[in-house]
């Protein structure tokens, strides 16, 4: 939550189920969740290697789903993340960021779900004509924006507060109202939202987004792929 860029860490096994749902007393382990798939890697303990297969968030706690059995509550371990795959996702979710915000600005196109992919991300939105010309149009002013290298800014406000920027209130209310403090990403200048996922630093960090294909998914749905590289 307050640095994306943390591949390895210290922690303490907290509970071990059916040998192989692990939750630890902090991870830096991100959990399926907000269109952003789960991280894969490795928790070692006593110079043994368990493959983190899978990670969620279940009534408030990460539980991290290992390869073999043999983990024990109050285990010191270490975590690694695999960071090939980590780092790509953080580049296609501030990519979406972008794009999402571009799609709003000039068409005022909804983003009305999203699924980030280490291969091709899938931006689902509302828009009443599609025109795949204009839709290329879109990325390339995506890729102006990567180009200006913007620093990614990351922060928390009071709920209260966050819900007065244009803008955040239609996700942050959907937010659940115990949440008193909303983690924020602002890309200064085109997009500021409430969000959980891992962001890059600076938007020159995606390289170049590149549109896959597009689709019609019914009378206003739209659907399309990107990738970067
Ligand atoms: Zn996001």
């Amino acid at each position: 939550m307050n640095d994306s860029y943390l591949k390895e860490f210290e922690a303490n096994v907290a509970s071990v189920n059916d040998d192989k749902y692990v939750v630890l007393d902090k991870t830096a382990f991100y959990p399926s969740g907000g269109g952003q798939p789960h991280d894969t890697g490795v928790i070692i303990s006593n110079s043994s290697e368990y493959s983190v297969v899978y990670a969620g968030k279940f009534d408030g706690k990460i539980s991290h789903e290992v390869a073999k059995p043999g983990l024990k509550v109050g285990d010191k371990v270490t975590g690694k993340i695999d960071w090939d795959r980590r780092y790509r996702l953080m580049r296609m979710h501030t990519a979406a960021h972008i794009i999402d915000a571009i799609l709003y600005n000039e068409a005022k196109a909804l983003c009305t779900g999203n699924q980030l992919g280490t291969d091709k991300s899938r931006i689902d939105f509302s828009l009443d004509v599609l025109d795949r010309h204009k839709i290329q149009q879109y990325i390339d002013m995506a890729n102006e924006w990567v180009k200006k290298a913007i620093d990614v800014k990351i922060y928390f406000l009071p709920r209260e507060d966050a819900l007065k920027i244009p803008g955040i209130v239609k996700l942050a209310a959907v937010m659940p109202p115990e949440v008193s403090e909303l983690r924020i990403v602002e890309i200064p200048g085109i997009d500021i939202q409430a969000d959980g996922g891992t962001q890059v630093k600076n938007t020159s960090e995606i390289g170049k987004i590149s549109l896959v294909s597009v689709e019609n998914k019914g009378k206003n749905n739209r659907r399309m792929y990107y990738t970067v590289d």
